[in-house]
């Protein structure tokens, strides 16, 4: 079974919502600790958010009105 890196609490899987540059992802899947509540996320997952992040960030430029 998985234990804490910070407290060697259980740790629990489970899906969360995260908000990356103003934006929810809902159904994160992500291993919480029971104990502390520290997050550890899956390579995937965080792949994956970054990936959303420099998507909405390039958007945003994009859109972002020209500066006088
Ligand atoms: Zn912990």
């Amino acid at each position: 079974m998985k234990t804490c890196y910070t407290c060697k609490g259980k740790i629990l899987k489970k899906n969360i919502s995260v908000e990356v540059s103003g934006i929810m992802i809902q159904d994160i899947p992500v291993e919480v600790c029971e104990r502390c509540g520290e997050t550890y996320f899956t390579t995937s997952a965080a792949t994956f958010i970054q990936n959303v992040a420099k998507f909405v960030e390039s958007r945003k430029r994009e859109l972002m009105p020209i500066p006088a």
